[in-house]
């Protein structure tokens, strides 16, 4: 198959890679110059584990290509993904699709042949509607198709849930589209992943059903753990309590600093937005929104109680910027809301991130970044672990409390060992569990 990948970000670099290795040819497109010409020389706009072997293999193979040329990519292609940002309108929330229709009128005006537009974009129901519509007016040929496959991938971890997804979801009006999205998938469907094919609005909704339950299950343990607080029970026991429970699952019930990221921040609010729309209320997503932004707030509150009561004056040093571990991705990550309230109250922030410190400079004015997870806690009244990098997770906490000028750590992740930091002289404070001091 040929395939153009429109938007070269965190979903279409990875997915236009992952087509490749498929062993389809593959055009990537961005409008960023500096992120194609990057990639022409071989570097990686973004980080992400063997991403960089991956794209580098199938480059040297000819079947992957990157071009800022929308009309010579999509020139013989087969199918055409849009994979441009939604990001969340500012004021409603509702998604901002400008992007993706700015995509569609593009293509629409370039296309000299039939060809199947795939959104795999996250987009509200409806908008593959819209897409049509976009492509019929601006005289896209006759037997030109609309299909959404949304994506489904975790940053960190990307190029293996691309490969083996745990299932992969069409959604198409036209046997063409299938056919077509069938063949491009066709090694998945070899190895047997699921594939489900819906009808497109049906598919549209999907992805927001899936991330809006993903966020219910982290605002929900989130509860549970305030809860364990208040009553002298230990969330993360609780957790494995009920995770055993097949029904259940183990999955998505680490209680912590309240959810971020690039997509269940904005998705939440884009499901609430359509289902506004609709006249259909959604109270569980609208309660798990509000949970996940008081929280968030209310983090910075539980340093300063941890520091006896004030911030003033106080040096916080902060490990783990990124929303998650193995990413570089700084969108809506829960750092951002602690520092800023960290700030506010008065305190000195110092911070360490291994790959994110690049793209949180700019994000986060009056910090002092360090060069290493030691360096950052040098005269330090408090330690706060944001985000769990697998490097946190061996710390030598000894060394910690030698450089530290207080002896407060506040583990937000719950991935120290408490006795291992009582036993450092630090006092501990994790989340849904007693402090310890
Ligand atoms: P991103 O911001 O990293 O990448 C989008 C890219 O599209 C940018 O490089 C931008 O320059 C480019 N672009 C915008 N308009 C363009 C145009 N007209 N022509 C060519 N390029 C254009 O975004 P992302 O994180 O890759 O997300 C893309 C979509 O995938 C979003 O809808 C998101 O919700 C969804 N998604 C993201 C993830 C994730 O983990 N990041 C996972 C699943 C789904």
């Amino acid at each position: 198959m040929r395939i153009a990948m429109i938007g070269t970000g965190y979903v279409g670099l990875v997915s236009g890679a992952c087509l490749a290795d498929f062993g389809h040819n593959v055009i990537c497109v961005d409008k960023e110059w500096n992120k194609i010409a990057a990639l022409n020389a071989g570097q990686m706009p973004i980080w992400e584990p063997g991403l960089d072997s991956l794209v580098a293999a199938n480059v040297a193979a000819e079947r992957l290509a990157f071009t800022t040329d929308l009309a010579a990519a999509i020139e013989n292609a087969d199918a055409v993904f849009i994979a441009v940002g939604t990001p969340a309108r500012r004021g409603d929330g509702h998604a901002d699709l400008s992007y993706v229709y700015a995509a569609a009128e593009e293509i629409a005006r370039a296309l000299t042949r039939p060809a199947v537009i795939v959104t795999k974009s996250t987009v509200p129901v409806g908008t593959g509607d819209e897409i049509a519509r976009i492509l019929r007016a601006n005289n896209a040929p006759d037997g030109t198709s609309v299909a959404s496959n949304p994506e489904f991938l975790r940053e960190g971890a990307a190029i293996r849930d691309f490969k083996i997804p745990d299932r992969i979801v069409v959604g198409a009006e036209d046997d063409r589209a299938r056919e077509v999205l069938h063949e491009v998938y066709r090694p998945l469907f070899l190895n047997k992943a699921p594939i489900l094919f819906t009808g497109r609005r049906t598919a549209e909704l999907i992805k927001y059903a899936a991330n809006a339950f993903l966020a219910t299950k982290i605002s929900f343990i989130n509860e549970v753990a305030d809860l364990c607080e208040a009553v002298g029970a230990d969330v993360q026991e609780v957790a494995r309590g009920i995770g055993l429970d097949n029904r259940i699952g183990p999955k998505f019930l680490h209680a912590g600093p309240g959810y971020g990221g690039s997509c269940f921040p904005k998705d939440t609010l884009a499901l609430l937005q359509t289902a506004e729309a609709a006249d259909v209320p959604m109270r569980i997503v609208g309660s798990v929104v509000a949970v996940n932004d008081e929280r968030k707030v209310r983090m910075a509150e539980r340093v300063r109680e941890a520091l006896g009561g004030s911030l003033q004056g106080k040096k916080v040093a902060v490990l783990g910027l990124t929303f998650k571990p193995n990413t570089d991705d700084m969108r809506d990550a829960p750092s951002l809301a602690l520092i800023a309230g960290l700030q506010q109250q008065g305190a000195r922030v110092a911070a360490f991130d291994p790959v994110g410190i690049d793209h949180a400079r700019s994000l986060l004015p009056g910090v002092e970044f360090a060069d290493d997870s030691y360096s950052v806690v040098d005269g330090a009244d408090a330690l706060v672990l944001v985000t769990e990098w697998d490097e946190f997770r061996a710390l030598d906490l000894r060394r910690v409390a030698e450089t530290m000028n207080g002896n407060v750590l506040v583990d937000f992740r719950n991935i120290t060992n408490a006795e291992d930091a009582l036993a450092a002289g630090l006092s501990y404070f994790a989340v849904g569990r007693k402090p310890i001091i």
